[in-house]
């Protein structure tokens, strides 16, 4: 794609598991819009603190400055008008009205760069991740490595007891896994207690 041509906007989406770069990708092609001297605001969902408030940080110790916004709104609140390129972390996070603002945004000739899961703990469609899939100009699947074969992995393995959606948390709580060594039922109340699950990772 041609950047360089007209204020044409563009919708670009990297999902994918947790440890799979996504953060890493979205931070380097962020970093070179920085170069190209172009006007950048990041944003990431304020419930995920987990390393900085300021920055998203990826679990590579990459960061990049970004600011804490809790839903569309608020983004759209934060956004100055001669931004050209706009990032967003844990779009998961974010709510459905993040859909129809990045498509108005888009429209108005903005560069849009999303990273999020785009399924969850039990390995389903993480909404609004797989709208913004549709919406997409771009779409980037990153895979990770399987914490227990070393196979690619597309799943997140929660390895804490919860039916909660949203868990915030990193390395002990979550771990990559492939198709096959997936197991969602690790995680859930109703299914029988594992010695993993109850052994030193923090399962209440
Ligand atoms: P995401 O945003 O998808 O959670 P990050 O960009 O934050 O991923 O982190 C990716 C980095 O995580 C990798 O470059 C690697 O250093 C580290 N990492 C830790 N566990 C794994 C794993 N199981 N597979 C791949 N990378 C991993
Ligand atoms: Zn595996």
């Amino acid at each position: 794609m041609n950047f360089a041509k007209g204020n044409l906007g563009w919708i670009e989406v990297i999902c994918g598991p947790m440890f799979s770069g996504k953060s890493e990708e979205l931070i380097r092609r962020l970093r070179r819009a920085e170069i190209a001297r172009q006007r950048v605001q990041i944003f990431k969902p304020a419930i995920d603190q987990r390393f900085a408030e300021d920055h998203i940080v990826s679990h590579s110790a990459l960061k990049i400055r970004s600011a804490s916004v809790k839903d569309a709104a608020e983004l759209e609140a934060a956004l100055d008008l001669r931004t050209e390129v706009i990032g967003i972390d844990e779009s998961q996070f974010l709510g459905n009205g993040l859909v129809d603002l990045v498509v108005r945004l888009a429209d108005l000739g903005k560069r849009i760069i999303i990273a999020g899961l785009d399924t969850d703990y039990l390995g389903r469609p993480f909404h609004p991740v797989p709208d913004l899939l549709a919406v997409a100009d771009e779409i980037t699947k990153t895979l990770a490595i399987c914490m227990q074969c070393g196979n690619p992995a597309k799943h997140t393995q929660r390895l804490v007891v919860s039916d909660e959606l949203i868990v915030v948390g990193a390395g002990g709580m979550y771990e990559a896994r492939c198709r096959r060594c997936f197991e969602p039922n690790l995680a859930r109340e109703t299914a029988p207690t594992s010695t993993r699950a109850s052994n030193g990772t923090g399962a209440p």
